[in-house]
């Protein structure tokens, strides 16, 4: 069975606009179980060691400057088949292109300030989790 946890942040966008009750709601009526939750900002150049693997890409710099603009909330979740089912439940990176009922879709705003971050393997779920909590902080269910 695939890896039961994935990692998540509720981006500046949306927290500054205040849907992070929402979309915490959205995330838990799917199933998902919280195991580890703060509120943080990635202050200095931690945007960009979290988003090191897109450091080629044109919006790179752009990327990591918005992600530091203002307070996140980053989250460790728990349900079976985990990583995969919270990609669904997001959507589409362009929320243009997100499916009706996502959350990029309800509260994304552009490509870039999309509300929201999912990991995109049991991997980087792992390694994610590990950038924000101690072992000590994963409560778990
Ligand atoms: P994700 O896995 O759906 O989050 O998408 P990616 O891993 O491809 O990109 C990481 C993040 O970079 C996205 O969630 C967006 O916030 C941002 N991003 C992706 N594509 C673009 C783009 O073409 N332009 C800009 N400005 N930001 C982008």
């Amino acid at each position: 069975m695939s890896t039961k946890r994935t990692f998540t942040m509720i981006k500046p966008d949306a927290f500054g606009a205040g849907n992070a009750g929402a979309i915490l709601k959205m995330i838990e009526e799917a199933g998902f179980k919280l195991v580890a939750m703060k509120i943080t900002r990635l202050a200095g150049d931690a945007a960009g060691k979290f988003y090191a693997v897109h450091h080629e890409r044109p919006f790179y710099k752009d990327l990591c400057a918005y992600m530091s603009s203002g307070p996140i909330i980053a989250a460790i979740l728990e349900k079976d088949n985990a990583v995969a089912d919270f990609r669904k439940l997001i959507g589409a990176t362009n929320p243009a292109d997100a499916a009706e009922g996502t959350i990029r879709k309800l509260y994304a705003t552009s490509i870039e300030a999309n509300a929201v971050h999912g990991s995109d393997s049991d991997e980087n779920a792992a390694i994610e989790g590990n950038f924000f909590f101690s072992e000590l902080e994963k409560v778990g269910v």
